[in-house]
């Protein structure tokens, strides 16, 4: 078994969910992810536009940006001729579970401003080509902690992504002064809403929580997917 698969292989298989299961509650996101991954994967009767290299993923803090970008990343490297996102194959498991694949480069920025330094990192391993998947997937969490110096070094990779490289930018939408403007004119802009009180409910009862337990912890949660 090749290296990249994370601990899921070693520890037996994690019932995630399909990427269409885990964003039933938002329709809308789950179709342009889908049908993104479709066109990405050359599926007979996909429109080849609703693929884009570059994407910005907005939303109110809680509302499962960078989850939502997982779910994309594991629908473009699902490895199941029939359903991307499957949620079930090596690539999806160790995308959604462990958050780790070969080809996923994920920056989750603890600083307040991403070191151009690290932006730097990331172009360089962004420009090769994939070594299993279909496609590399680069995923930047609070995109909107790049200053202009980040921006700008980021820039001619996002405006002309290298072959097989998707570049998601994850920002939150209450702030969107805050996202460099001259990127957010090159990307494909997504919306993710926050959960409803009905979702989280549901999610925790799958994590083995009562019905009671979890609406009420829904309710207090003030529709944080976290
Ligand atoms: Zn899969």
């Amino acid at each position: 078994m090749s290296s990249y698969f994370s601990k899921t292989s070693r520890l037996g298989r994690v019932n995630t969910g399909s990427v269409a299961q885990r964003l039933a509650d938002t329709p809308g996101v789950a179709r342009t992810i889908l049908d993104a991954a479709r066109a990405a994967r050359g599926t007979p009767g996909a429109d080849p536009r609703a693929m884009s290299h570059s994407w910005l993923f907005t939303g109110p803090p809680g509302s499962g940006r960078s989850l939502a970008a997982l779910d994309f990343a594991a629908a473009l490297m699902c490895t199941d001729s029939e359903e991307p996102g499957c949620g079930r194959c090596e690539a999806c498991q160790a995308v959604l579970d462990a958050k780790q694949h070969t080809d996923l480069v994920l920056v989750d920025p603890q600083e307040v401003i991403i070191p151009v330094d690290t932006v730097r990192e990331v172009i360089g391993r962004a420009a090769s080509l994939p070594t299993v998947a279909p496609w590399r997937v680069v995923i930047f969490n609070n995109a909107d902690r790049l200053n202009n110096n980040g921006a700008n070094a980021l820039l001619k990779t996002v405006e002309e992504p290298p072959a097989r490289t998707v570049i998601i930018m994850c920002a939150p939408s209450d702030a969107p002064e805050d996202f460099s403007q001259t990127l957010r004119s090159r990307c494909r802009h997504l919306y993710i809403p926050s959960p409803s009180v009905e979702s989280i409910t549901a999610q925790l009862v799958s994590e083995g929580a009562s019905d009671h337990d979890a609406h009420l912890a829904a309710l207090t949660s003030l529709r944080h997917v976290g």
